[in-house]
């Protein structure tokens, strides 16, 4: 009877459930609560060096190589 509400991320204590392979090595969280937590500095709207940061959405001029690397 243990279905996806049992990984509950310890930063937001919302239910862990498409990255619930990951729970453990992202220290049970979210990967984006484990980003802002270890990763992210600043402002969480404002995207930061990472190139998968999830304030990268918000982004109105994403850097170059970020969308060249999508490219491939
Ligand atoms: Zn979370
Ligand atoms: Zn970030």
């Amino acid at each position: 009877m243990t279905g996806d509400e049992d990984r509950a991320c310890r930063r937001c204590r919302r239910p862990v459930i498409v990255n619930a392979a990951q729970y453990e090595v992202f220290e049970r969280m979210h990967w984006s609560c484990f980003h802002y937590e270890f990763e992210h500095d600043g402002d969480p709207d404002a995207a930061c060096e990472d190139p998968s940061c999830p304030a990268r959405a918000f982004d109105p001029s994403p850097p170059p190589t970020w969308t060249q690397r999508l490219d491939g």
